[in-house]
């Protein structure tokens, strides 16, 4: 006998594959799961939101104040609106927008024992300087303020007809060490003067007499303007899949000191007041919603979003600009690509048709092209895109802190007739149109 020796059965190795296939499809599934859940979705919009007015909307806005870039009250009214956009079921991008501005804090005209509170100029740099008050009149060349002996002194005048800055440009040729800018003109037409390190200020009107009547005096003039860099946000409200084939925009800052009623929370609330009757119908899908920021220092939010969508925006077919349409100072008008204004005198054949006032000319080999725009459709107009800017005239509290007072009606008629245009648009038979190119010969402004 002898023992048979044999080594006990074992049991084979798993092959690899028995457990890194399962655990291949386990990840697989996480991993589908997570983008799945991660993956932005579209909110529904929410009842109350939907049965709001434009009338409720600006008691709420109001209340935040001035809103201009860098300021408690904008950031404040921006998260508003970006809570509204979002309860009426869109999603809200923030893009910031960086830009240095003035922020006066204040300064001071001493003659003798008066003293005054003024206001820098919008865009002065402000400063100390002493000199006598010379009075000289608003619309006068540089040479005849300097016979007048404005040199080394400082200018004491009242409104000029024409702009502030050619007025502050006179004064600064003709020697003048400061102006003094006595606010009895009705408007005030803020526009950027230079940024000459001078006292450029204005007193208010109940001062006006006490001052004028210091003219010939020494006096001591003191301006003090801080310039920050600041980030603002354009805010971008848009259905996740949505295609911006038409876009609804609007600025939402204001200047320094003023409520901006008409300029721009009219617009701001017409873009908002679109987007609620877009809201559950298929427009929501085409269109996007956008406030833009820093429009006041230079339409600067506008531009950083060219720069940053000019891909999506080859699908655009109309970009409708609202600025100042709360109050009727005179009806409702546009100025609009030749195809698009045919579009908007089908829906109303009386319409206002304005021209928007030429600020630059682009000149490509000898061909000029001319582009205007005052607004923020001014840089949708440089990339091709069809642009309208709906607009109800200059009123008189235009960039004053008089601008506190909108009709709501008129919010809502301009969405409506808006909306009408965005969907005629949308119908209109379109082909897209490349960007200029050198030769200009495309550009159809
Ligand atoms: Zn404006």
């Amino acid at each position: 006998m002898y023992a048979r020796r044999r080594a006990l059965p074992t049991r084979p190795a798993r092959p690899l594959w028995h457990w890194l296939v399962p655990a291949m499809l386990a990840l697989l599934a996480l991993w589908g799961g997570w983008s799945v859940l991660g993956r932005p979705h579209d909110l529904s919009p929410q009842g109350a939101a939907l049965t709001r007015t434009p009338a409720q909307d600006w008691a709420d806005l109001a209340a935040f104040g001035p809103r201009p870039v860098g300021s408690e009250g904008h950031g404040r009214a921006a998260a508003w609106l970006a809570g509204q956009f979002r309860a009426l079921g869109y999603r809200v991008t923030e893009q910031p927008v960086q830009v240095t501005r003035p922020f006066d804090q204040g300064g001071e005209l001493r003659v003798g024992e008066l003293r005054v509170p003024v206001r820098a100029l919008y865009g002065a740099r402000g400063g100390d300087q002493q000199g006598r008050l010379v009075r000289v009149p608003p619309d006068a060349p540089a040479e005849r303020l300097r016979a007048l002996g404005l040199e080394a002194g400082l200018a004491l005048t009242t409104c000029p007809r024409g702009s502030w800055r050619d007025l502050t440009e006179r004064v600064i040729d003709a020697g003048g060490l400061g102006l003094v800018l006595v606010e009895t003109c009705p408007g005030h037409p803020l526009e950027r003067v230079s940024e000459t390190p001078l006292p450029l200020v204005t007193v208010g009107a109940r001062d006006a007499e006490r001052v004028l009547a210091q003219a010939g005096r020494p006096a001591s003039l003191t301006s003090r303007v801080e310039w920050r860099e600041v980030t603002g946000h354009n805010l971008i409200a848009a259905r996740v899949e949505a295609r911006p084939e038409v876009l609804f925009g609007a600025h939402l800052d204001t200047v320094n000191g003023s409520p901006g009623a008409n300029d721009n929370a009219s617009g701001v609330l017409a873009v908002l007041e679109a987007a609620r009757r877009a809201a559950g119908t298929p427009l929501a899908g085409r269109a996007w919603f956008v406030l833009f920021d820093a429009e006041e220092d230079g339409l600067h939010g506008s531009y950083a979003f060219i720069t940053t969508y000019g891909f999506p925006l080859r699908d655009t077919r109309a970009m409708l600009n609202f600025d100042m349409v709360g109050v009727g100072a005179a009806p409702l008008g546009v100025e609009a690509h030749p195809e698009l204004l045919a579009l908007a005198r089908r829906l109303r054949p009386d319409i206002r048709v304005f021209d928007d006032r030429p600020t630059r000319t682009r000149e490509t080999f000898g061909r000029s092209s001319p582009l205007s725009g005052r607004s923020d459709h001014l840089n949708f107009k440089r990339q091709g895109i069809r642009t309208v800017y709906l607009n109800r005239g200059e009123d008189v509290n235009y960039h004053a802190p008089g601008d506190r007072s909108l009709d709501p009606a008129l919010v809502s008629e301009t969405a409506d007739f808006a909306s009408r245009l965005a969907q005629a648009a949308l119908q209109a038979p379109w082909t897209r149109e490349e960007p200029c190119g050198i030769t200009g010969r495309d550009c159809r402004y």
